[in-house]
């Protein structure tokens, strides 16, 4: 038996997100282009430096990215739309990073989630000309591993199935062309790798663990048998992770020369396969043992265990201990964590300590040398510790908890007989304009809330600091002519921090980062007690803003389901009780808010869909209790009190019956761009609350013309009526910058007046 470790993939932002830092400064010229090249190769061999140092056997390349890797992809396959003008060789970072991010006169590539983490993938756009391989920087990446280091490695790419299911530009008849056209090139860089000395090739494919049609499989089983004609010397670990592996019977019998299987998520699908189709033998067992998703440490003796139960199963010759998935999904190292309580941080663990896992459950499968092991104990009271701290045992919430009744879940009235109390009582003008929340974090906010957390300036300067910033953007919005207005959010790091660090049973890390999407990075808290309410958290700078303007200013709160879904969970109780805790404790806010006299609150909800289970057929469970979780943080309030939420890319097709049971007053939402699309599906889908579609693309920073805002409205109208329409931006404002923000508003305003003239 012949057993290595390897991880799937390894966090690419390094200890103090260095990646991050130089990617940016590149983007405003800061660096050159040679010294952002180099700057990014240091990262990658210390990347790999490190994991060998930890003891990891098979390391992986092509883990690493410059913003994202479906957009490598893409633009190594030559994958341009027509809009960047793109007309080189290989493509130039500036229209890589204009797809990325969009450019003066030409938008960016559509973004959206990858499967169900809290990453954000560039959607590869397919417009039917010809393709061809630009560039194998994965080849690249594999031949600097042996330069450099002297290492093979295992190179990584995104499989063909998986690379198209993702993509978009294609239907039913020209997707058999589109592949056909692809699988030449996945050819090509494969026999570039194998010509280059590479033993093993992991190709991801987690599309493979969503529900598959029989035409699916097909389809996966003709590209195997065409990449395996063509390169029969290629030894191919087809990676599946987040799931167990569909139509099993049929896939594990691909002509590959290995099969990664993720035992954490689909453990339980996983071994019923096996046990009722067995494991071929003459292939490799990638067992995903160790979890890449939590930051929780591994019971050890039953790793162990478990690892050996699939041996047994499968009866392998060869396997590999592997993460469930890449590390990317988890912060770099505890080793960053010096404030956090001890017993907390020592039932931690992230890539680097899974890494140390994985080598630790190698060895002792190997040597079936765990029982009675000092670090097998370890990792067991380690977790018990927690279990008995006494953040865990909150007496309070678990009163609060037992006393919750059906009548908590739902409004006293029906959103129509709400919706004219509420015309009547706010009085607002026919296509209310307004923002989503944040305004933009300049580097003054920023470097004001550092010293203040280092403690150079006081309490209460930074207190005036973030009002004054406050008023000024009421009166920017006041001179804009909006007529929602918000307070800008100045106090706030992040929707779940700012939060988290005002409730019980959170801790927050000092550097534990992981990528939200290009170089955008959230540090996500960490629930580890019982999650309760002590004080009012916004309401102060709320009723400020308020002060100050005779025009609504909204209340902004993050909801019980985002606050969950981006945070790092106990994993004692169920997610259901946590974000019925979460959600108790807005309840309480929401209550002080309107005490203060707030007509208006927005409670943001745009990981909702993030929470969602892969399969369809587990949707049902979780949203009945998520959307429960909204509903009861937001139905205490009176009639008249109008209750707002947000959610970026939700795909309204699939989502509107759970959107529709939030019983929102006015729902925010991402358009524009997934380009029209949500229109197309609101056609098909008629919507009756209230409804604002982000007419511009905030994630870009391109202005959006009069005229252009206008085609949208004007579009909308068509498929929303007059009473349930809001004019807004797609998403929060924070990360552009003042004059853009300013300008595309004004933009905004002005298509609106024109609109309300014209009807
Ligand atoms: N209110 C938040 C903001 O404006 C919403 C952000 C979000 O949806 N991600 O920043
Ligand atoms: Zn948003």
């Amino acid at each position: 038996m012949n057993l290595v470790s390897t991880a799937i993939g390894y966090p690419y932002i390094g200890d103090n997100r260095e990646w991050k830092r130089c990617v940016e400064s590149f983007w405003k010229d800061a660096i050159s282009e040679e010294k952002f090249i180099l700057e990014m190769k240091a990262s990658r061999l210390n990347n790999l430096k490190r994991q060998q140092s930890l003891g990891l056997e098979i390391l992986t390349v092509g883990d690493f990215t410059f913003y994202d890797r479906m957009l490598d992809l893409a633009t190594m396959f030559g994958l341009v739309p027509a809009r960047y003008e793109w007309t080189g060789k290989e493509v130039d970072l500036t229209t890589y990073y204009a797809m990325a991010r969009g450019a003066n006169h030409v938008v960016a590539c559509e973004m959206t989630k990858w499967f169900n983490t809290n990453y954000h993938y560039i959607v590869p756009e397919y417009e039917g000309k010809p393709l061809k391989l630009t560039k194998n920087y994965i080849l690249d990446y594999f031949v600097e591993a042996k330069e450099e280091l002297g290492l093979i490695t295992k190179p990584t790419i995104i499989g063909p199935f998986t690379f198209v299911q993702l993509a978009k530009g294609y239907d039913a008849k020209s997707k058999a062309l589109f592949i056909l056209k692809l699988l030449p090139l996945y050819a090509q860089v494969f026999q570039q790798l194998v010509d280059a000395g590479a033993q093993w090739i992991q190709v991801e494919e987690p599309a493979l663990v969503l529900s598959l049609t029989a035409d699916d499989v097909k389809l996966v089983q003709e590209i195997y048998k065409q990449l395996a004609e063509e390169v029969p010397a290629a030894q191919i670990m087809l990676q599946t992770y987040f799931e167990g592996l569909s139509a099993y019977e049929e896939l594990s019998q691909l002509p590959v020369a290995g099969i990664g299987l993720d035992f954490v998520h689909g453990e339980e699908e996983n071994m019923a396969s096996l046990r009722k189709h067995g494991f071929p033998k003459d292939k490799v067992l990638g067992i995903g043992m160790v979890n890449g998703r939590d930051i929780w440490r591994a019971n050890l003796a039953e790793k162990a265990m478990n690892t050996q139960a699939v041996l047994l199963l499968s009866g392998v010759k060869e396997a590999w201990i592997q993460s469930s998935c890449s590390l990317q999904h988890v912060p770099v190292t505890t080793k960053s964590e010096t404030k956090l309580d001890a017993t907390l941080t020592n039932a931690l663990s992230f890539a680097d300590e899974k890494i140390v896992e994985l080598t630790q459950v190698t060895s002792y499968v190997r040597d079936e040398a765990w029982p009675g092991n000092k670090s097998v104990s370890q990792s067991m009271l380690a977790t018990e510790a927690l279990a008995q701290h006494k953040v865990r045992k909150n007496a309070r919430v678990k009163e609060l908890v037992s006393q919750v009744k059906p009548e908590h879940f739902t409004r006293p009235i029906a959103f129509k007989e709400r919706q004219a109390l509420q015309k009547e009582a706010l009085h607002l003008p026919d296509y209310p304009t307004t923002t989503i929340g944040s305004f933009p974090q300049s580097d003054l906010v920023k470097r004001t809330r550092t010293a203040w957390r280092k403690k150079e300036i006081t309490d209460s300067a930074y207190a005036e600091f973030v009002k004054s910033e406050t008023a000024r953007w009421i009166k920017i919005q006041d001179e804009i002519g909006l007529d929602v207005l918000v307070h800008g959010e100045f106090e706030r790091t992040d929707m779940v921090e700012y939060f988290g660090e005002k409730l019980r049973g959170f801790a927050f890390t000092e550097k534990a980062w992981v990528v939200s999407y290009g170089s955008r990075c959230v540090k996500p808290p960490i629930i580890y007690g019982d999650v309760e309410w002590t004080a009012p958290m916004t309401v102060k700078e709320v009723e400020e803003a308020q002060q100050l303007t005779s025009k609504y200013v909204k209340g902004m709160l993050t909801g019980p389901v985002t606050i969950l879904n981006w945070s790092f969970v106990r994993d004692d109780i169920s997610r259901e009780q946590v974000a019925n805790q979460i959600a108790l404790a807005l309840r309480e806010e929401i209550q002080a808010l309107e005490d203060a006299g707030i007509a208006i609150i927005q409670v943001d909800e745009p990981a909702l869909r993030e929470g969602l289970p892969l399969r369809k057929e587990n949707w049902a469970e979780y949203l009945s209790w998520a959307v429960n979780a909204f509903k009861l943080a937001t139905s205490s309030v009176k009639n008249e009190t109008q209750i707002h939420t947000h959610m970026c890319y939700c795909e309204f097709n699939d989502f509107i019956e759970p959107i529709r049971a939030l019983d929102a007053d006015v729902i925010s939402i991402e358009t524009s761009r997934s380009h029209g699309e949500l229109i197309q599906s609101l056609k098909q889908n008629p919507y009756e609350l209230g409804i604002g579609l982000g007419v511009y693309d905030i994630h870009s920073p391109r202005v959006p013309s009069v005229e252009e805002i206008d085609t949208i409205l004007k579009d909308s109208l068509e498929i929303i009526s007059k009473e349930q329409f809001w004019v807004n931006p797609d998403c929060g404002l924070k990360t552009r910058h003042e004059e853009e923000t300013i300008a595309s508003l004004k933009n905004m305003v002005a298509a609106t007046k024109k609109l309300r003239q014209q009807q």
